[in-house]
């Protein structure tokens, strides 16, 4: 049995955030735009761990593990199992109405069977509701008897090593009764839009939410640079520009950006250069030598692993600092575990060192680094006194840039990886094997926690190019204070 033109839940989900989407994911299933990169795979392989660890939170269920695309063994093996009345069912798939769906626990009750949808988030979120109504309008529809439905989450609360508190459900049961109407009659309006031509679809919000669409470089392609939607922290009003007219921020005149940041950026950008304002010099008084330019890289793993952590704790894993003393000499300090476990007690005297003597240390967007310097006290309490002492000299670069600099190629972003190429064009993150942070914590993820995953020589180069990264992300700092300090001098002239 196939469905090429059916629903699924996650298709119903598309079609919720956009027809298009949900016509191309429907009609071009092998799009390039749909083969997940690294860092999406990495997503989808956490999803289904919690998945299968949430089953034994719901013991007793009968499994129906069939290949993906078996849905007509799936039907079958669910029908037998139903037939049985086990206390549930793990992945019970069911299709009527042009929709199939599989219901990741379903639970036997005295009034009948509860839908359980597990999601790997700690929040039950709205986008949530639906997906469960759609199950139950398909189950009920294939004539189960349905007495409530719940949505399964990571539990913030629950600590390693004590997993017993893994997972918290809510029930969502009077939200999904009052939402069938709309999703009875969003799946007819769904299956009549697969049956014609692609429609037309306006670019807006929704391509971000609640889901990044993965055609934004379809329909995207032809907005403008520096269209309203990238101006810094003003999404929200981007509609409003745009309904008055204004669709880049060359349109936008005097007096209609509030925020100071993004009306620096609505000038820099009209007046085709760089703008340098306030008291730079001021601000750069706050970062004497000798300075200890300083970044971490962390995993968050959905189910926790080492003791105190909770799921998606950020735990830091490796390091980058470069020491700068009062002459300009650079020195560099680094590391990333070469062996699998819990990195912290290690990773926390390796960064005490290295910032041993340092007046201050540079971190670009410091909270980050804050929260995992504490994170670090916290569970090597033998370094806590130094590692709170590297806290009270932290200094953050980020708003020295974001309250003082605007160039036209930040492209509304204050990110390191923004900010970097416009000031110091001779430094980029191209030709990196890894580029993104995101990148970074997957491989540091399976280095640490499944490292047979990769053959020993894999290891020895995916860790080369996690140092080469975090090298880049604190020599980036290097570049972009001493630019800054260059703007500062010049008195703002680029
Ligand atoms: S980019 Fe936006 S308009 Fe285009 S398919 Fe995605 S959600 Fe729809």
């Amino acid at each position: 049995m196939s469905r090429p033109h059916g629903l699924s839940k996650s298709r119903f989900t598309s079609g919720l955030q956009c027809h298009r989407q949900l016509w191309w994911k429907t009609h071009e299933p092998g799009a390039p735009e749909l083969v997940p990169d690294a860092a999406t795979h990495a997503i989808f392989d956490s999803g289904s761990r919690v998945g299968v660890v949430a089953q034994g939170y719901v013991p007793g269920g009968t499994p129906i593990d069939l290949p993906y695309d078996d849905y007509a063994g799936k039907l079958a093996a669910t029908q037998a199992a139903l037939a049985t009345k086990p206390p549930a069912i793990y992945e019970a798939s069911v299709s009527a109405g042009g929709v199939f769906v599989a219901v990741d626990i379903l639970q036997r009750e005295s009034r009948g069977w509860r839908v359980i949808e597990v999601k790997s988030s700690t929040q039950v979120k709205p986008q949530h509701v639906p997906d469960a109504a759609i199950q139950v309008l398909t189950l009920r529809e294939a004539g189960l008897e349905i007495s409530g439905a719940d949505v399964m989450v990571l539990n913030s609360a629950c600590r390693y090593p004590d997993l017993s508190n893994l997972f918290r459900r809510e029930d969502v049961s009077a939200e999904v009764e009052s939402t069938l109407p709309m999703v009875a009659s969003e799946v007819k309006s769904q299956l009549a839009m697969l049956a014609g031509p692609l429609p037309e679809a306006e670019i807006g919000p929704r391509c971000g939410s609640p889901y990044e669409c993965p055609f934004r470089s379809r329909c995207w392609k032809d907005v403008p640079e520096h269209h309203v939607s990238t101006l810094y922290y003003q999404s929200a009003h981007a509609q409003k520009y745009l309904d008055q007219g204004w669709v880049t921020i060359h349109d936008l005149p005097d007096g209609s950006v509030k925020n100071p940041t993004a009306d620096r950026q609505r000038r820099a950008v009209q007046a085709g250069r760089m703008l340098v304002e306030g008291d730079l010099a001021a601000t750069l008084r706050r970062f004497p030598a000798p300075l200890a330019y300083f970044d971490f890289e962390t995993i968050n793993p959905a189910i926790p692993v080492w003791n105190g952590c909770g799921p998606y704790t950020q735990v830091p894993v490796q390091f980058s600092c470069h020491v700068e003393a009062a002459d300009g000499t650079l020195t560099h300090f680094e590391w990333v575990p070469e062996e699998p476990g819990d990195p912290r007690a290690e990773l926390a005297a390796r960064v005490v060192e290295a910032c041993r003597g340092a007046a201050c240390v540079v971190a670009y967007n410091a909270s980050f680094e804050k929260r995992g310097l504490e994170h670090l006290a916290e569970a090597a309490p033998q370094y806590a006194d130094a590692l709170r002492d590297v806290i009270a000299r932290m200094v953050d670069l980020l708003p020295a840039v974001r309250d003082h600099v605007y160039h036209p190629e930040f492209g509304g972003s204050f990110s390191i990886k923004a900010v970097l190429p416009a000031l110091a064009p001779e430094f980029s993150y191209e030709g990196l094997e890894i580029a993104q942070g995101d990148e970074a914590a997957g491989v540091l993820a399976t280095l640490l926690l499944d490292p047979d995953a990769l053959l020993p020589l894999e290891r020895a180069a995916r860790r080369e190019e996690l140092l080469a990264y975090c090298k880049l992300d604190t020599l980036a700092m290097v570049k972009v204070l001493h630019r800054l300090r260059e703007l500062a001098s010049h008195g703002g002239d680029a």
